[in-house]
């Protein structure tokens, strides 16, 4: 690693303060699980001049409830989530996809806001500068996408602009669909909130260089809602999502009366199934019904040489996930 200079912020103002200072030559260090490697790695043409701990804030590390909706601070680790009886007991579908995140050893470090900010797993932009050169693609400010004719398999089916790089935060694809927003704090002691599935910009996110998240929050789910998320990995243990889905649907008499659905690591943002919940609304829940919402949220699905068949397991997944509210 290269030598930088290191802060330890006592405030979200001093974090904010010490981004703008070094104008977008300074990165926040939450749990590390992901900063440190692309650092190690070397993977980004600029490195930074100041590392920011943001660990050592007080109050951003909660899980709270009111009367509208439950709120969760940015330094939350995804161990804290798996653990909450809260969480558990009100949205569980946010507890299964902490629980599919990486290993213990990482949940204990990673943060909510480190998962939803986290660098995406293309292997053409993570590849390391030591081994051979580091690959300047859009994602670095270079010139094009290395998957888009490349290996692919695991590249986004839909939505790409540029880089075809997904979305790698399940945390993301789980919060969309109990509609969540992000909380982001910026200069002056500014706030706003932003949807998760607009959180994601075509080479990033929404966040400016002097902006921070300091939590999320989401409305609680009707106790009738039914609620899934399943994730397809190739291996079982620590490994991102090949694809997965979110989903929230409350049936009355196997009528369904309310869907939202997520797709995960499809594209480089979560992606709101709306045609799929719309077709939903108001039928009642078969075998056809769910099938035809499959085909309805992959309608847009352009995939790559080399990944069609994430298509066919979203679809597969999106299946199990309505039909195992008939059991
Ligand atoms: C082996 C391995 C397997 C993994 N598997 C999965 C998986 O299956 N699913 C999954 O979702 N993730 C997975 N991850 C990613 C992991 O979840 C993230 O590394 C972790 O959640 C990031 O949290 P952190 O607090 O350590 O972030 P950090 O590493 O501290 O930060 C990550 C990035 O976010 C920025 N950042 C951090 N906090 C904030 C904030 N509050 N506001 C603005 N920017 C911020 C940092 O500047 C940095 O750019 C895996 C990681 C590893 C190493």
């Amino acid at each position: 690693m290269k030598p930088f200079a290191h802060y330890n912020a006592r405030s979200v103002e001093e974090a904010l303060r010490l981004l703008a200072e070094y104008g977008g030559k300074a990165k926040l260090n939450a749990g590390g699980t992901d900063l440190l490697g692309v650092l190690k790695d070397r993977i980004l043409p600029d490195y930074p001049e100041a590392i920011v701990n943001i660990k050592t804030i007080p109050g951003l590390k909660n899980i709270a409830e009111d009367e509208e909706g439950v709120s969760i601070g940015a330094l939350t680790t995804l161990a804290e989530i798996t653990a909450s009886p809260l969480v558990a007991g009100t949205v569980p579908l946010l507890k299964e996809a902490a629980k599919t995140v990486a290993s213990p050893q990482i949940r204990n470090m990673g943060t909510v806001g480190g998962n939803l900010c986290q660098d995406v797993r293309c292997w053409y932009y993570r590849y390391p500068h030591e081994i051979g050169g580091r690959i300047m693609c859009f994602r670095k400010g270079g010139k094009g996408c290395p998957a888009a004719a490349g290996e692919n398999q695991y590249h986004a089916v839909m939505g790409a602009k540029k880089c075809h790089a997904v979305c790698p935060s399940d945390l993301a694809v789980a919060l969309a669909a109990l509609g969540a927003s992000v909380t982001v704090a910026g200069p002056g002691s500014t706030t706003r909130t932003v949807a998760v599935e607009d959180f994601y910009t075509p080479l990033g996110n929404v966040l400016g260089p002097a902006e921070m998240v300091t939590g999320v929050r989401f409305p609680k789910p009707s106790p009738a809602a039914r609620q899934t998320f399943l994730k397809f990995t190739l291996r079982k243990p620590i490994d991102f999502a090949v694809v997965s889905v979110a989903a929230a649907v409350t049936l009355e008499r196997g009528r369904c009366t309310d869907a939202r659905l997520v797709l995960g690591a499809v594209a480089p943002a979560p992606v709101r199934a709306l045609s799929a919940e719309e077709f939903l609304r108001g039928k009642e829940l078969t075998a056809e019904t769910a099938a035809q919402a499959a085909e309805l949220a992959l309608a847009g699905a352009r995939p790559l040489a080399k990944n069609a068949y994430k298509v066919e397991v979203v679809k597969a997944l999106v299946k199990r996930a309505l039909l195992g509210y008939l059991g």
